[in-house]
């Protein structure tokens, strides 16, 4: 579902080079973790994914379910069914998290060829996703994120991948700053969204977030660069002895 050949990208404002030589495969169905040091290039993978234009790709290509996704703009990835949880989520004032999503999944219908939902059947879809993961209705009435706590920033960015049903998951880091509650509701909203036709990919710097979203698959990113897939027990092993010994043995 996802291939990344020898992806090299930069900073398009300055030019320096964060991703360098990345490769990585995900199949339909799998999740898969990538970890890391702080400063490995894991956020920026997320960027370059999802078509932030502050990054260019130099070299390489991402195939979305085997074409070339490099010329599509982020709109029409999003449309694709590629969606992308960011670490650090954008506020948007002036418009409310419940108005928000209605155009964002109508705008999701409309790329399948989909009447826009009836309002009814929105709030009901909303009320549900909402409410699986512990969130107060109150909070849709609020401008999407401004002033939202780290732990219900997470909540909105799983409710927004519940409802809009995408193909392709990447979560970036969605475990920092959720006390383990919060962290529970995450995870068992991603594991709900496990199908043999999605592939998901879990960003961590911890394996915390691992215990509770098992992936089939782990990959260690550093300075750019896939050093070394395993499966979970890669994982473990990290947590145990640190990042030193597999860069040591990359190196
Ligand atoms: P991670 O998510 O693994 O912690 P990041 O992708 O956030 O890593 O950052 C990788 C490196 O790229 C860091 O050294 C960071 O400072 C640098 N970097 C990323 N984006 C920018 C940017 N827009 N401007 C300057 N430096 C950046
Ligand atoms: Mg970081
Ligand atoms: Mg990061």
């Amino acid at each position: 579902m996802l291939e990344i050949r020898n992806l090299h990208a930069r900073i398009a404002e300055d030019g320096t080079e964060i991703i360098r030589g990345l490769n990585l495969t995900v199949k339909k169905g799998e999740v898969a973790a990538i970890m890391g040091p702080n400063g490995s290039g894991k956020s920026t993978l997320s960027y370059v994914l999802a078509g932030r234009e502050d990054y260019e790709v130099t070299e390489g290509d991402i195939l979305y379910n085997g074409h070339s996704i490099l010329e599509m703009d982020p709109a029409e990835r999003a449309a694709a069914g590629i969606f992308l949880a960011f670490q650090y989520p954008m506020e948007i004032p002036g418009v409310a998290t419940m108005e928000f999503l209605k155009v964002a999944i109508n705008a999701q219908r409309k790329a399948r060829d989909e009447e826009p939902l009836k309002i009814p059947e929105l709030l009901k879809r909303v009320k549900e996703a909402a409410g699986s993961l512990n969130m107060d209705m109150a909070m849709l009435k609020r401008p999407l994120n401004v002033g939202f706590s780290g732990g219900e920033k997470k909540r909105a960015e799983i409710l927004q991948m519940k409802l809009l049903e995408p193909k392709l998951c990447v979560l970036d880091e969605t475990d920092s700053g959720l006390d383990i509650d919060a962290l529970k509701i995450v995870a068992d909203g991603v594991n709900a969204l496990r199908s043999p036709d999605r592939a998901i990919v879990v960003i961590t710097h911890y394996q915390r977030l691992l215990e509770y979203i098992v992936p089939d698959s782990v990959h260690v990113l550093y300075r750019g660069q896939v050093i070394k897939s395993g499966d979970k027990s890669l994982a473990v092993e990290l947590e145990e002895n640190g990042y030193a010994g597999i860069i040591e043995e990359a190196a």
